[in-house]
């Protein structure tokens, strides 16, 4: 099969395109054929060898996908061959590959009105915006959620979730086709976030309030504005950070708020089996919807790491697997 392999840590034209063996499903195991697979931002910091958590080298990168279960090995109960199915997470290879293995837990139903384009875009970002405004966040209905980043994978996902979850949600975007993207998925208001005046505009358009719940994608940019932003008891989930910032703590005492880090990778298996049950449910009901802005072929693999960290989002980036 083919698969892109990485055999040193660098830029994206280490993404290269091999023949590899298709992998057997041991004890426990299922076997997936990808149809399509996910890009995520960790993707490119793990490739560029810069990120905490190292594979060994040679590896196949790929957290997310979506495709069709191919074999079940012994022991797996409730899964047969030729379900539809998201991906999220992997027993081994990755899922930059046309077959990938996982555990039980990291395949869930597909409905057959979502595309396997579409499945590929679930995995990290729908459970990273789950966990963000339902579990670190704890967003309830009628609360007033400020989606930090409103036009990519994380943040689509979020206004998605907010909008159905019955709260008020406000997006930011850089560019207008983000921003209308953001306003299409559920956003009543979406503001730039290089404007210089849209931090004060949210604050009006709250009433001078300020929000309950802030997810924010570039906390080293946002984080002291958004202490501002936030109503009494407010919180801020911290999803992206790339860098340092001087934040003002007065900003959390005069609120009695939280600044609340998250990673996907800490939730608990408990927390995780909620977050896949409620993303299942949702994409049954259409309430989520997965929006897909570009595919690239397995083959481009290092044009879609150079998109995935280019301004102008506009939902998610997946790759498309040979026939
Ligand atoms: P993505 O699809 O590439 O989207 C990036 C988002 O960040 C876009 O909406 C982009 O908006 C926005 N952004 C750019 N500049 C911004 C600014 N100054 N202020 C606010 N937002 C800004 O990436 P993603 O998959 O949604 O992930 C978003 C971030 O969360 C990444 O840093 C990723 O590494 C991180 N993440 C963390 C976890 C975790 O477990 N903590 C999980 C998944 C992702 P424009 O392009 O419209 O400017």
């Amino acid at each position: 099969m083919k698969a892109i392999v990485v055999q040193e840590f660098g830029g994206p034209e280490v993404l290269r395109v091999e023949d590899v063996p298709v992998p057997m499903p041991g004890r426990g195991e299922i076997l997936v054929r990808v149809h399509a697979a996910g890009v995520n931002p960790v993707d490119t910091y793990i490739r560029g060898g810069a990120y905490a958590r190292k594979p060994s080298l040679p590896y196949t990168p790929g957290y997310d996908a979506a495709g069709v279960i191919d074999q079940v090995g012994e022991g797996v109960d409730g899964w047969a061959p030729g379900a539809r199915v998201y991906v999220a997470g992997t027993a081994t290879l990755g899922t930059y590959a046309q077959w990938t293995l996982c555990t039980p837990s990291q395949v869930h139903p597909l409905p057959d009105h979502v595309s396997f384009e579409q499945g590929a875009a679930v995995g990290v970002p729908y459970g990273t915006a789950w966990r963000a405004l339902f579990q670190r966040g704890e967003a309830r209905p009628g609360d007033t959620v400020l989606v930090h980043g409103a036009s990519g994978g994380v943040g689509v996902a979020a206004v998605q979730m907010a909008r159905a979850a019955g709260m008020r949600t406000i997006g930011t975007a850089g560019s207008e086709t983000g921003a209308a993207l953001a306003r299409a998925e559920g956003a009543e208001l979406v503001f730039d976030h290089h404007a210089a005046d849209y931090a004060e505009r949210i604050l009006e358009a709250t009433g001078g309030r300020g929000v309950d719940v802030v997810i924010v994608m570039l906390a080293n940019v946002n984080l002291a504005r958004d202490l501002a932003l936030l109503a009494p008891n407010g919180r801020v989930v911290v999803v992206g950070n790339r860098g340092t910032i001087e934040i003002n703590p007065r900003d959390t005492m005069a609120r009695d708020a939280d600044i609340r880090g998250m990673l996907l990778g800490n939730t608990p298996p408990g927390d995780l089996a909620r977050i896949h049950a409620g993303i299942v449910a949702g994409l049954a009901n259409r309430t989520l919807r997965p929006v897909v802005g570009r595919r690239f072929e397995l083959a481009d693999a290092p044009l879609a790491h150079e998109a995935v960290m280019a301004p102008g989002a506009h939902g998610k980036i997946v790759l498309t697997m040979p026939a």
